[in-house]
């Protein structure tokens, strides 16, 4: 289907009128997360009959889009999340930017959308960071978190795969996600609602999962949560993940298990890149089913003793309960235990460079 047979260059125009100096200052001393974007985001167009096209990084500025645009109707449309990082030096890097490329071909075609090569997604992401270095900020946990989503632009009301497809980054300073320490948050077990279920999209990472979410991530909140969990939509037993991070548990061995990617959980990398890291650390690391009953269990015999949440935008989180109808759980003193937080500096030591990056993980942006 594609018809790319030119390299995609993402040419720099740059932005007549970027934010002053000043105000980026400003802004970059306390971003907070999602609330500002840079000067510019990085664009291209793909159509049934030239494939992709039109590429470059241009002023950031609002889309046009008809009306009629699928995605504002059926939702085809998919995304991705990945930092960039100032490391000491003043240079910048992003973490295994590969994976992100090619999990964004795999939702793509999912959501029967067209793939984007992976050099056109590594050189989207160069020339976004490139135009925009001043905004990377340093210091701290802070990063430039970049968001390259894919979106269904064609006019068109009728029910198939969109003939006219748009690609764009956009990127936005990103505080330290915990600025006063590690404080653990609380999770809601959904058990109304699940998040996906075999054969449908869990596996991508497509805004119609987070849109699912935000129902049950409601209810958390009514039941004084900071997040929810979901279970498997066919026996609600397996523990899957939360709305948009992976779950460990902490075992009194020092094991750490994940439940087994089942086809509806969404293949986090940092979930990877934890399984390696502690299996390099000399842990025993387990992908297998974990359901619910084990956890209640595993936390009332002492064998959990901490449990944890995974994701680029905050690292790991520790996670201090689980509430439900039946009940509620603390796992451990309800704080960050020695594990989580050891797994979580190793992993930010070679994200920021203070570590070996012995897997070739970082790749230079600036
Ligand atoms: C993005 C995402 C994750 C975490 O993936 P990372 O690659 O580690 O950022 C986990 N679950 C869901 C549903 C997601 O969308």
């Amino acid at each position: 289907m594609s018809a790319t047979t030119t390299a995609l260059g993402f040419a720099i125009s740059p932005s007549t009128s970027p934010v002053a100096a000043a105000r980026r200052e400003e802004i970059l001393a306390d971003p907070g997360f999602g609330n500002f974007f840079t000067d510019h985001m990085a664009t291209a167009t793909w159509t049934a009959g030239a494939g992709w096209h039109d590429d470059a990084v241009v002023p950031y500025a609002p889309l046009v889009l008809d009306p009629s645009a699928a995605v504002l109707h059926y939702a085809q449309e998919v995304f991705e999340g990945l930092k960039a990082y100032r490391h000491a030096d003043g240079s910048v890097w992003a973490f295994r930017p590969e994976a992100n490329a090619r999990r964004l071909a795999r939702s793509a075609r999912r959501l029967a959308l067209p793939e984007l090569p992976e050099e056109a997604f590594l050189a989207s992401i160069e020339q976004l960071v490139r135009a925009d270095e001043a905004w990377v900020p340093s210091g701290g946990e802070s990063s430039l978190y970049l968001r390259p989503f894919m979106i269904a632009t064609e006019a068109f009301l009728g029910v198939r795969a969109a003939r006219e497809v748009r690609y764009l980054v956009i990127a936005s300073p990103a505080g330290s996600y915990f600025a006063g320490g590690l404080k653990p948050v609380s999770i809601w077990l959904s058990q109304d609602y699940t998040r996906a279920a075999l054969g449908g999209t869990g596996s991508a990472k497509c805004g119609g999962n987070y849109a699912a979410s935000l129902l049950p991530q409601q209810q958390a909140a009514e039941h004084g949560c900071d997040q929810v969990c979901f279970v498997d939509a066919a026996e609600r037993r397996w523990v899957e993940e939360l709305g948009g991070m992976n779950i460990y548990f902490v075992h009194d061995d020092g094991s750490i298990v994940t439940p087994a990617l089942s086809g509806s959980i969404l293949e986090g990398i940092t979930r990877a890149s934890l399984l390696q890291l502690a299996a390099d650390a000399g842990r025993a690391v387990e992908e297998r089913r974990v359901s619910v009953e084990e956890w209640r269990e595993g936390v009332a015999s002492g064998r959990i003793t901490e449990v944890f949440a995974c994701g680029t935008a905050a690292v790991i989180t520790p996670v201090g309960r689980l509430v439900s109808p039946d009940g509620e759980l603390v796992h451990g003193t309800g704080g960050a235990g020695p594990v989580t937080e050891e797994l979580r500096r190793t992993l930010l030591d070679v994200q920021y460079g203070r570590r070996e990056d012995t897997h070739g993980w970082m790749r230079r942006l600036v």
